[in-house]
């Protein structure tokens, strides 16, 4: 099991989750009832109905069935996983296998998640997935585009021209079908998932999230070739990128388990200005489970 989970909490944001590069990855929201990826299906991630996945890789995708599995023996209703759309066919076909092997076949919601088709999950909290840049080698040769998601608060704000109306004036243009508000997007928080830097970094919801989930997958300077190699971010790239990012803070996942967080974080400390660098932190284990203390000897 990946042991203690990573916590990271700003503003209305909560985050729990586990993401290390080769191991597993999954971060869930709870008071979302959204997660991005499964991981190897950590139990907390059983009480959330809906898991947005990147990718097919081993990594962050491994649960998948259990995830389904799990939720059908516990009796809460099927979740659903948004996952891109070449996957879907794969993942219907691998929980029939299971249902080989196991016996049962669990309910499940699998749907294909396209980039910039909104997936709406409650009246005012959309999902947008979005194109990164990890393309995913299939055994047929075909690729598969990894997908990233930004969570997005939609409220309805009332026009500037409106706001000193009362009430039963409002009433009277609502009937009369004026259109009193506009639509307001507030980007909570956005999930990259694995990926190469690459022009996704320049989209609005995501530069302008709260929260940024972004890999920094190698740290050693002798690992630059295999970050390219393999569609991951070497921590030089994040010199150019972070300063460019409007986030009010940036996680970043996906760190090999070859470096120690406290060499990360003097990695980064010597890229990028002390004004940037404090907006940022790793999404790693910072709590340590307290160890029960000794008997007394009296
Ligand atoms: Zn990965
Ligand atoms: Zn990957």
């Amino acid at each position: 099991m990946a042991g203690p989970l990573a916590e990271f909490t700003h503003d209305d944001v909560h985050l729990l989750g586990f993401s290390r590069a080769g191991e597993e990855s999954f971060v869930i929201a709870p008071e979302l009832n959204l997660a991005f990826d499964v991981g190897r299906c950590d139990i907390e991630l059983l009480g959330v109905d809906h898991v947005c996945l990147s990718h097919g890789h081993m990594d962050h995708a491994a649960g998948l069935a259990y995830y389904f599995s799990q939720r059908m023996f516990i009796d809460n209703a099927p979740g659903h996983i948004y996952a891109p759309a070449p996957l879907v066919e794969p993942i219907q076909r691998l929980l029939r296998l299971w249902a080989d092997i196991d016996g049962h076949e669990p309910p499940a919601n699998i749907h294909a998640a396209e980039p910039d088709m909104d997936i709406q999950l409650r009246r005012n909290l959309i999902v947008r997935p979005f194109r990164v840049n990890h393309p995913c080698r299939r055994h047929d040769r075909s690729t598969v585009h990894a997908l990233g998601f930004t969570a997005i608060e939609v409220r309805k704000k009332i026009l500037d021209e409106y706001r000193e109306l009362t009430g039963p004036q409002i009433v009277e243009l609502k009937k009369q079908g004026v259109e009193i508000t506009r639509r307001v997007e507030i980007p909570l928080v956005t999930y990259c998932g694995d990926t190469a830097v690459g022009d996704f970094l320049k989209r609005d919801h995501v530069r302008n999230s709260k929260v940024l989930l972004l890999e920094c997958t190698f740290i050693e300077p002798d690992h630059r070739a295999r970050a390219r190699a393999g569609y991951h971010i070497h921590i030089d790239d994040l010199a150019d990128v972070l300063p460019r990012l409007n986030n009010e803070h940036i996680l970043l996942t996906h760190v090999s388990r070859r470096t120690a967080l406290s060499a990360a974080r003097a990695a980064l400390k010597r890229r990028v200005p002390p004004e940037i660098a404090d907006r940022v932190s790793f999404f790693m284990t910072h709590r340590r489970k307290r160890r029960p203390a000794p008997p007394s000897d009296t």
